[in-house]
């Protein structure tokens, strides 16, 4: 069996690697992508498509049992046992990865990523070792550029790489010479000397609950954005600790979140259609809005806790990007929710906010 046989190289390379921790998941999408090689591709706007950082990102605890359990339904399926309609819609929903938000998120996709690239391409091929170069250069910084990144931002870290695999491996794939690996330590002298490098997403992807307003520069309330600036950062990270040794930097150039994301080439805007603004925002919700969390981040980690976001009275799930941020879109999936709450909805919707709406998920 296919599958199961890359599940085995995947482990057994990152045993040597002393990665074992790190082993990417062996999913069906992978194994045929790896089997086809199916490497290349022309359209750096899918994530989903080709080898990059994006396809190894961090899973919980949770979305990993489940991963396990629709894999070994997959794997029934291929020995010939019947499935229905529902095993296929689990098998396609684990699969899905997510964003990482987090440092440890992101160095786990690093890591794993590391496992994937030397099962693919070996130990001495340049592209691994200019990953691997990489990779133990943001381990060691790891703290310094943890003042300079925020929640939203480490999806942003990854597209950067995504952008640069996806097309080097597509022009190898066309030109019969040895292409030049990117040079991906460029990302972190970036970072860290404050110089812009935050790419956009591609425009599906940028999706008002994947990031929070402010990020996507539409509504920007000053304090909100203070939120990802180092200084901020550093303060929240080092409450506990008033000797803080680091050097402190004057509070100038913010790292602007990055500039509105073109409205842009392609329309991001047809997308999702025209702003609606929640003309009675209720001032219940401006706490969790200045928190300034993405609110995909947000939905995911109270669903693993399994206290996904409820539903209004008429059976439709609230929207908390209407609600919680005060505007939506046109075309958002809860528009039956776009309108004022009743009070039993409303205390309901802050009841949920209060325990889950938090960067740490549900308490
Ligand atoms: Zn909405």
């Amino acid at each position: 069996m296919e599958r199961k046989s890359m599940e085995e190289r995947l482990r057994c390379v990152a045993d040597t690697l002393g990665l074992l921790d790190y082993v990417p998941a062996a999913t069906a999408g992978l194994t045929k992508k790896i089997s086809g090689c199916d490497f290349s591709h022309f359209d750096l706007t899918d994530l989903e498509a080709g080898i990059h950082p994006f396809i190894t990102t961090y899973r919980s605890l949770q979305s990993r049992t489940q991963l396990h359990n629709a894999l070994s339904v997959y794997d029934d399926l291929r020995e010939g046992t019947s499935a229905t309609l529902h095993n296929f819609q689990a098998l396609q929903e684990s699969e899905k990865s997510g964003f990482p938000y987090s440092m440890m998120e992101c160095t786990y996709c690093f890591k794993s990523f590391r496992v994937l690239l030397h099962t693919l391409l070996g130990n001495v091929h340049p592209l691994t070792n200019a990953w691997d170069t990489f990779v133990s250069l943001w381990i060691g910084r790891e703290a310094r550029l943890a003042e300079y990144l925020g929640p939203c931002q480490f999806a942003l870290v990854l597209r950067w790489l995504q952008i640069r695999f996806s097309a080097w491996f597509t022009d190898q794939h066309r030109e019969p010479v040895m292409i030049s690996v990117p040079d991906f330590t460029g990302l972190l002298t970036k970072i860290l000397y404050e110089e812009s490098w935050m790419p956009t997403l591609p425009p599906r992807y940028q999706n008002h609950s994947f990031f929070p307003a402010r990020v996507l520069g539409m509504s920007a309330p000053a304090p909100a954005t203070r939120a990802l600036t180092p200084s901020t950062r550093r303060s929240s990270l080092r409450s506990t600790t008033p000797t803080s040794t680091a050097p402190r930097r004057p509070a100038s150039p913010a790292p602007a979140p990055s500039p509105a994301p073109a409205p842009a080439p392609g329309g991001a805007v047809q997308g999702r259609g025209a702003r609606v603004n929640n003309s009675s925002f209720h001032a219940a919700f401006t706490p969790f809005r200045q928190l300034g969390l993405p609110l995909m981040m947000v939905r995911d980690r109270a669903r693993e806790a399994n206290r996904g976001v409820p539903n209004n009275d008429d059976h439709v799930e609230f929207c908390l990007s209407y609600h919680v941020l005060g505007f939506c879109w046109e075309n958002c999936g809860r528009t039956q929710d776009h309108r004022s709450h009743r009070p039993a909805e409303h205390a309901r919707l802050v009841a949920w906010c209060t325990d889950c709406y938090r960067e740490g998920g549900p308490l």
